[in-house]
């Protein structure tokens, strides 16, 4: 891999604090999809530094990861299973002592059985109510009736967390959202009375704590979980990596739609590769697969050692018709020019000043976004940055 990561260390620790202080509850620091992209043992030991407590992974094997990346950080976080388990994830799951996501009758059976055979202490689960987004988890009625009773007569398991996840939690005055707000309330009740005491209840992301139609969007949730005695905590994943989604309004909906943590949130991830050759073209000249770039002019292009199979989205490539992406060589902007392919892409640095072979090229970073990159990709940060594959170092 021709390419490189650098990821900010005191960027990441800041993003952190920055979105604890505007939660005013406990933040769980997300670090699924080895952390966006950003590599998940390189994240995880620098926000426990930063006061994380609660690491969100999304199975076993990240889990796994990021514990050994956790030797000798005091106090070590807990780790969450996100994305469900199978059945033959528990022994992992309980040597590892992991907080699993949980939410049938089957998955609770099968890690019963295994701390029983194991003879371990009690497991802690978290168990994700079905609010509305018919996804992960149970929705309240008889079926999780059924579990909350089974929970109450198997100590093998303690109930140590409730939570859901809401949908559009970047919508200001989500009619969605205040669906999902009542139903996880109808199961808050249901665990109450079933005399079960979660310690920690869980709901919203990044967008929950950064949506601004409310002034304190935590205090839904904070008083959701006075009514268990159990701490509020909410779970931040893109933020911590400098980035969220723009805050939209609701039809109907007249109130703010301000972003509250959006402005002190920065870039964790540079992505860096080198100027591998320089090249002049002549005009009439076709440059990449199919001639879908014909060069108008005398032209100086700079090959780049990247391409799509490490994340560089093809729907950046250009063609005469339609600019795409961009890179940063020297601090200057570079066009890409014709199409990128799977391991090489081909930029315009007619005109710049100095550039070399060997020279940098910020694929990603300050003044080329994964925003930006989205935006001409069509789809969001969240998936262009979790595919970026290259080398990653913390600095
Ligand atoms: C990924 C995820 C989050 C974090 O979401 P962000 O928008 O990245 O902050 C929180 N909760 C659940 C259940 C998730 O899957």
């Amino acid at each position: 891999m021709n390419s490189w990561v650098e990821l900010s260390e005191s960027r990441l620790a800041a993003n952190y604090r920055a979105l604890a202080e505007m939660a005013g509850v406990e933040v769980m620091a997300v670090i699924k999809a080895d952390a966006y992209g950003h590599g998940a043992p390189a994240c995880a030991p620098a926000l426990a530094r930063a006061g994380a407590r609660w690491l969100g992974v999304a199975d076993v094997a990240e889990g796994v990861a990021v514990l050994a990346s956790l030797a000798g950080v005091e106090p070590r976080p807990r780790i969450l299973i996100m994305s469900g388990l199978l059945p033959e994830d528990a022994p992992a799951i309980v040597e590892h002592d992991f907080a699993p996501v949980v939410w049938t009758l089957p998955q609770l059976e099968s890690l019963a059985v295994t701390v029983s055979r194991a003879g371990a202490a009690p497991l802690g689960v978290h168990l994700e109510i079905d609010s509305g987004m018919s996804r992960q988890g149970v929705a309240p009625g008889p079926e999780f009736d059924g579990i909350l009773a089974w929970l109450v007569a198997h100590p093998q398991l303690t109930l140590e967390g409730l939570m859901t996840h809401f949908a559009s939690a970047e919508i200001a005055g989500s009619p969605q959202t205040t669906l999902q707000r009542e139903r996880f309330e109808q199961a808050c009740r249901a665990v109450a009375a079933s005399g079960l005491r979660p310690a920690w209840v869980h709901a919203g992301n990044t967008s929950t704590i950064d949506n601004g139609a409310e002034a304190d969007p935590m205090a839904w949730l904070a008083r959701v979980a006075r009514t268990l005695s159990a701490r509020p905590m909410v779970r931040s994943g893109i933020g911590l990596y400098g980035y969220s989604l723009p805050i939209e309004r609701a039809p109907g909906f007249s109130g703010p739609v301000a972003a509250r943590v959006h402005d002190r949130l920065q870039p964790v991830m540079t992505w860096k590769t080198r100027v591998m050759a320089l090249s002049d073209v002549a005009p009439g000249e076709a440059v990449g697969y199919n001639g879908a770039f014909i060069a108008q002019r005398a032209m100086r292009l700079a090959l780049l050692p990247v391409g799509y199979s490490d994340g560089l989205r093809r729907s950046l490539s250009a063609t005469n018709g339609s600019t795409g992406g961009w890179v940063l060589i020297n601090g200057q902007r570079a066009n890409i020019v014709g199409r990128i392919s799977m391991n090489l892409t081909v930029v315009d640095v007619t005109g710049l000043s100095g550039v070399n072979v060997g020279d940098e090229a910020v694929l990603l970073g300050d003044g080329i976004t994964a925003d930006d990159h989205a935006s001409i990709a069509g789809t969001i940060s969240y998936e262009i940055l979790c595919g970026v594959r290259a080398r990653q170092r913390l600095a």
